[in-house]
Order: C-alpha cells, then sequence, then structure tokens
C-alpha cells in the first residue's frame, strides 16, 4: 500500500480510498493527522465551496418512554418515571406554532418506542405535525421506529414508510445507525433493528423518493475497522441510491449513560478521534456531498475546526435538544445563527442558510 502521503495526493486527484486505505488514515496518532485534515478541507472546498450550510429547525420528542435500552442512552425512560413524558396533542400543537413564531423550515420529531405506539400512532404525529406546518418540511423517525411502527400494526417497513409518506413525512432521520455491526450492535443497543434491517429500511426509504440522512456514533466499544466498514456500508448505499442528503457523525456523550458507568464503554473520542472522523468521512465517502458536524455534541469551538477538517454544514438551530442533553451534554438548547456566523466567518468562510434537503428556502 503507498505511504500516507500519496493515498492523500492520489484521493485528491480523484482516487477513492479503499477500506484499507481508510484504516491507515483513520489509525494515524502523530503530527499527520493534520496532513489529513488539510487534505480533507481541500476536498470540501473543491466540493461544496466556501459555503458552511445550516437549517434553522426545531426538535420534538414526543416521548421519552421507550421499550428499549439502549446502553449509550441517557434519554429513555420507563412510563411512570417521575421525569417520563408523552405530549399530548395540543402540547405537540403549541410546539409546533411557536416553531412556526421561529420562521423553523424543518421539525425533527424523533422519539423513544414507547410502549402504546402502534404504525398509527406515527402517522397520527407525522401528520398532525404537518397540518398544524404545511410549508414546514417534517423530518421524523428513524428505521427503527419504522420497524417498531410496522411490527405493532402488522404491516411491512415498506408499507410503513408509505403511510408515513401519505401522512406528510418529508425525510426521514438516518439515526439508530450508531455502528453498523452486528457485534457491536449487540453490546451498545441489542433491542435495536439489525444491520441487515437498517440498510433495508434506508434503501426502502430511497426508493420511496424518501431522502435520509446517514450517521454514524462513534467513540464508544467501536474499533477503527467497525468504523470503516460502517462508512463502506453507507458509501456502497449512496451508490445504489443516491438517497442520502448528509453524513452525520455522531461522537458518543458518555456522562450520564448505562454503558459508561458500567465500565463498558470508553468515555467518549478523543479530541484525534474526532478529528479524524470528519476528515476521514471527508476522504472516503466521495458520494455524499455533505458532511455535518454536530456543535450539539462537541461544542461550537470543537464544531469550528471540523470545519476546517472537511464539514461544510453545521447542523441546525436547534431550539429544543432532548437526546444529547439526556446523556450529559451542556448547552444543547439552541444555537443562534449570529453565533455560527462569529465561528463562520472567522475561519474566512460564509454561512448560508439551506433547507432540509440543501436547497435555498
Ligand atoms: S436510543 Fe432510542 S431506542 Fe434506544 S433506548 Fe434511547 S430512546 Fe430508546
Amino acid at each position: 500500500m503507498p505511504g500516507l502521503h500519496h493515498i492523500l495526493d492520489d484521493t485528491l486527484a480523484g482516487h477513492i480510498l479503499s477500506e484499507e486505505e481508510a484504516l491507515l488514515l483513520l489509525t494515524t496518532k502523530d503530527q499527520a493527522i493534520f496532513d489529513i485534515a488539510k487534505a480533507a478541507d481541500k476536498l470540501r472546498a473543491a466540493r461544496c465551496g466556501n459555503a458552511v450550510t445550516y437549517v434553522r429547525n426545531q426538535n420534538i420528542n414526543i416521548t421519552n418512554c421507550c421499550i428499549n435500552a439502549c446502553g449509550f442512552c441517557g434519554f429513555r425512560r420507563d412510563p411512570g418515571d417521575a421525569d417520563s413524558y408523552f405530549h399530548t396533542d395540543e402540547v405537540i400543537r403549541q410546539k409546533v406554532r411557536e416553531a412556526r413564531e421561529r420562521g423553523v423550515t424543518e421539525i425533527c420529531a424523533v422519539s423513544g418506542l414507547h410502549p402504546d405506539f402502534t404504525g398509527d400512532s406515527y402517522t397520527g404525529i407525522i401528520r398532525l405535525l404537518h397540518e398544524e406546518a404545511p410549508e414546514v418540511h417534517i423530518h421524523a423517525a428513524n428505521p427503527m421506529e419504522v420497524a417498531y411502527g410496522a411490527k405493532k400494526s402488522g404491516i411491512t417497513t415498506r408499507k410503513m414508510l408509505e403511510r408515513m409518506q401519505a401522512a406528510g413525512l418529508g425525510s426521514l432521520c438516518g439515526t439508530a445507525a450508531e455502528i453498523l455491526s452486528d457485534p457491536v450492535r449487540r453490546v451498545i443497543c441489542p433491542g435495536k433493528v439489525d444491520t441487515e434491517t437498517w440498510v433495508r429500511i434506508i434503501k426502502e426509504a430511497h426508493s420511496l423518493g424518501i431522502a435520509t440522512t446517514a450517521t454514524i456514533m462513534y467513540g464508544h466499544v467501536e474499533t477503527p475497522a467497525d468504523i470503516v466498514s460502517h462508512l463502506k456500508i453507507l458509501r456502497d448505499i449512496q451508490e445504489e441510491t443516491g438517497g442520502f442528503t448528509e453524513f452525520v457523525p455522531l461522537s458518543f456523550i458518555h456522562y450520564d449513560t448505562p454503558l459508561y458507568r458500567q465500565g463498558a464503554a470508553r468515555a467518549g473520542a478523543t479530541g484525534r478521534e474526532d478529528l479524524l472522523m470528519y476528515a476521514v468521512s471527508r476522504l472516503y465517502l466521495h458520494n455524499i456531498d455533505n458532511i455535518q458536524v454536530s456543535w450539539v455534541k462537541h461544542g461550537i469551538k470543537f464544531a469550528q475546526l471540523a470545519l476546517l477538517a472537511g464539514a461544510n454544514d453545521i447542523g441546525g438551530t436547534m431550539f429544543e435538544e432532548s437526546i444529547s442533553k439526556g446523556a450529559g451534554a451542556r448547552n444543547t438548547d439552541y444555537l443562534d445563527p449570529a453565533e455560527m456566523d462569529r465561528m463562520v466567518t472567522d475561519i474566512g468562510r460564509r454561512l448560508v442558510r439551506r433547507t432540509t434537503l440543501y436547497k435555498a428556502p
């Protein structure tokens, strides 16, 4: 295999990284990480230009009651727990009205797997959101929720997706991917859909014209090889369907999670791992244009550095974030575009508002 700098030069000249090469980059431990970041930044500039995009969005998590018990999750509660909640339709309507007043173009709705939910619950929620704000893009549910709704209603996942689409679903969340390796999933989220099912549901969504995001949740028990095989699965799907709008690395927030408390996972990714996650994603995923950095996971200062290491999108304003907060992250509720602009102009780039599907609003 050629050396690291040859690989970077070749990639900038159009070479498609092999898995072996991606692994070499991902396991770099010295100053060369900055050379990798620099190459990723060049590729970002060539592919996406100077703009750093963001979306004006609001999260609405309908309930934190969940039948699953993923080890990395600090958000879930059992029904009856003192701090469990399940929003009524009226509360949801009120939140949508607030979202509209804030001028959002996207409502993002994912929730726990409530024991009483059926497929109709999911379509009902999407319909309610869509009726209350027909001009707002509904980015909702993930493959786990699609599988859960389908199972509870005795229908196929494809039918579930069709019903969600008919109810007003704009795009599907590519979360619940975590690490697409079943041995890892058995440790961190044994109750979740397996890799094959996640991939199948994503492809079904794409085949119906429902775009999705793509994610990875890293920094817990996975190895660099697991990360590379995850990226390969995503790259192969994109080659086949072209249905991913963006790739979002999600760094494990460990503080208030069972996995960390039980000593089963490391205390999140290191700075080196975070930086390389963005850079190698940019270099390896030649067919996914948008790499989003999550300021919710990293804070705005590291997010700025990730924008210099391959990322071109800074995600959403949020207005209400509960998932990372539940795991112990701080300051996750809202990021003012003025603050995004300060970080972006500080590195000579330009903040540009976008829609969920990366169009001009
Ligand atoms: S990650 Fe989702 S499915 Fe897993 S326990 Fe948390 S809320 Fe439930």
